[in-house]
Order: C-alpha cells, then sequence, then structure tokens
C-alpha cells in the first residue's frame, strides 16, 4: 500500500507500522493533527445479555480514518499517543464523546445501560484524570455508574501503590471499573484482592479455545473464572465470542454477558440505536422469553 499527499511524500503501512518503533514520524505528526482535522471517531460494540439477546451496554472503540494511511488500527495508533505524549487530549475527546453519545441516545429514547471507555495506563496516570471523567459526566450529565472504564492489566499497572489509589479516587466517583483483557498477560489473582473492581472483561484466547462439547481445558478455566467471578462479587463479561458453539457453551456455563462479533462488531451511534430499537419492537411483539 503506498499513497503519496500533496506534498509529494510517501507514506506506506509499513511507515505506519515503524513508526509505532522508534516513535517518530510520520504517524506521530499526523496523530498530532488527527483530532483537529476530525479525523478520529468512536464506534460502540455491542454487550450482549445471554438470556434473552438485550442490549445491555456498549464499548466504545477509538477509530481513526487517515486520507493516506486509511484506517489505523488502535492497537498501532494508542501505543504512539502513550509515547507522543497525546493520549492525554485524545483520552479526554473520547470520554467527552462517549458520555456526550450515552446523553444523545437517551434523548433518542434509545436507553443503554452502560458505556465502557477504555483507559490507557498513561491515561490512568494522569494526575487530572479524576477531574476530567468527572468533567466528561458533568458536560453531558450522564450518572456516574453507567461510565465504565476499562484498564488493562500490565506489567507496570498496579504493581503500583499510586495505581491502586487512582483506581479508588476514579471508583469514588461513582464510575465502574473494569479489568480489561483478564487472564492474559501480566494477570495477577493476588492483584484482585487488592483491587476494588465491578468487572472483569475474560479475554478473548480463552474463547478462542472453546469447544462444543465444554469438556475442554479452556472451558475448564472458563467454569473457573466464573465461578471466581461470583465468590468476588466481580461481574463478567465474555470478550471475542465469534461463534454459535462458544455462545451455547458460555451461556450454559453461566455468563450472563458477552460482547463479540457474533452479536456485533463495532458500529456506528446509528446502528446501535437500530439494533436497540430492534429489540424493543420483538420484545413488544412477544418474541424474546425470559
Ligand atoms: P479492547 O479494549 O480489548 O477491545 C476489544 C477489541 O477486540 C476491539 O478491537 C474489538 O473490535 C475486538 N473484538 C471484539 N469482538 C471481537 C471478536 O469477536 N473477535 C475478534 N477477533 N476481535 C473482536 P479494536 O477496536 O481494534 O481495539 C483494540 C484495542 O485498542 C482495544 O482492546 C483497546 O485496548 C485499544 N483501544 C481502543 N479504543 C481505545 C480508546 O479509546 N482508548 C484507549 N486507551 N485504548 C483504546
Ligand atoms: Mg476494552
Ligand atoms: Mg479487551
Ligand atoms: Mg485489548
Amino acid at each position: 500500500y503506498h499513497a503519496k499527499t500533496a506534498g509529494g511524500n510517501t507514506y506506506s503501512l509499513h511507515d505506519v507500522r515503524g513508526a509505532v518503533d522508534d516513535g517518530t514520524l510520520p504517524m506521530e505528526t499526523e496523530l498530532r493533527r488527527a483530532l483537529e482535522r476530525g479525523q478520529l471517531r468512536l464506534e460502540y460494540q455491542p454487550q450482549v445479555a445471554t438470556r434473552n439477546g438485550a442490549l445491555v451496554g456498549v464499548e466504545a472503540l477509538l477509530r481513526w480514518q487517515h486520507p493516506h494511511f486509511g484506517e489505523v488500527s488502535p492497537e498501532q495508533f494508542i501505543p504512539v499517543a502513550e509515547a507522543a505524549g497525546l493520549i492525554g487530549s485524545i483520552g479526554e475527546w473520547v470520554l467527552h464523546s462517549a458520555c456526550r453519545q450515552l446523553a444523545a441516545w437517551d434523548d433518542q429514547g434509545v436507553s443503554i445501560a452502560s458505556m465502557g471507555v477504555n483507559l490507557s495506563p498513561r491515561q490512568l496516570r494522569d494526575p487530572a484524570i479524576v477531574d476530567k471523567v468527572r468533567a466528561a459526566l458533568t458536560a453531558s450529565g450522564i450518572a456516574a455508574a453507567r461510565l465504565e472504564l476499562e484498564v488493562t492489566e500490565s506489567e507496570m499497572l498496579f504493581q503500583l501503590d499510586a495505581d491502586r489509589y487512582k483506581l479508588a479516587a476514579l471508583r469514588d466517583l461513582g464510575v465502574k471499573i473494569a479489568i480489561d483483557d483478564f487472564g492474559s498477560g501480566y494477570s495477577s489473582l493476588g492483584r484482585l484482592l487488592q483491587l476494588k473492581i465491578d468487572r472483569l472483561k475474560l479475554d478473548r484466547c480463552f474463547v478462542l479455545e472453546l469447544e462444543p462439547q465444554g469438556d475442554t481445558r479452556a472451558g475448564a478455566i472458563t467454569a473457573a473464572i466464573l465461578s471466581l467471578g461470583e465468590a468476588l462479587g466481580v461481574e463478567l463479561v465474555v470478550e471475542g465470542v465469534e461463534t454459535e458453539a462458544q455462545f451455547e457453551l458460555l451461556s450454559r456455563q453461566g455468563f450472563q454477558v458477552i460482547q463479540g462479533y457474533l452479536t456485533g462488531r463495532p458500529m456506528s451511534p446509528a446502528a446501535v440505536a437500530q439494533r436497540f430499537t430492534e429489540f424493543a419492537g420483538r420484545s413488544e411483539a412477544g418474541c424474546v422469553h425470559g
């Protein structure tokens, strides 16, 4: 993939990837301007109740459409934003946009119970993060309990007392805290004891290995995490559910909320509204039981 800019510079996908490693041009420069140029937007992925298919929440996922790079994955540009010191302003925009969208749906009669927003480790360490979250809630009029901040376990995160205090301070605002990608990377069950959290989002690596018979090792792990969550009073969401077989198995095991391509890819606000309205229509017609 090659594209020419008006200035005659040639960018390639390789440059985009390379920028992640050396933290320089061109992605960093372009990302700096992405906000003001309106190249960033949010998509929303449904979180669905296994019981009846109801839309119980959404996760906001950041998208960057660049005129030459095309659609750049957040897996690529979030690390660049972090390294370049841009995650603060981008993250603030995400918080405000997501809360504003939730309020806009409310106005349309589309009542989505909760909105998940991802926070990177850098953002959590921002001394102003509590104020920024509070400001987004105030500006949109959204009740704190409807906002769920997703933090991913990483090597550094939660090792420091400061991180735990910060999470506690956020939780004191009334927002929910979720551990994202739980069970992958640097998860530690010991940390779980020290943290006050509301939800675990089970990493999709377990789901990938699930088999329909339900007697696999992966199935044993999902079942164990389910009972762990229940014992700790923590809600669970399973990420990355792609097939009916996975859905059936997880549902049978007792998982109540799932998120994955099977029940909806990340989509536009209008598509979420349509999904919500369709479901409401079916419920009224008596087609949904439970
Ligand atoms: P995440 O928070 O764990 O988000 C879930 C990712 O899995 C999303 O990728 C989603 O599109 C993808 N996914 C959902 N269901 C399925 C499925 O059934 N199968 C497969 N294969 N994938 C599925 P996405 O949107 O590319 O985001 C990647 C990561 O980028 C996110 O992982 C999150 O860590 C980060 N990210 C996204 N938006 C933001 C943001 O606004 N702020 C920050 N700090 N990070 C963000
Ligand atoms: Mg997430
Ligand atoms: Mg995740
Ligand atoms: Mg992830």
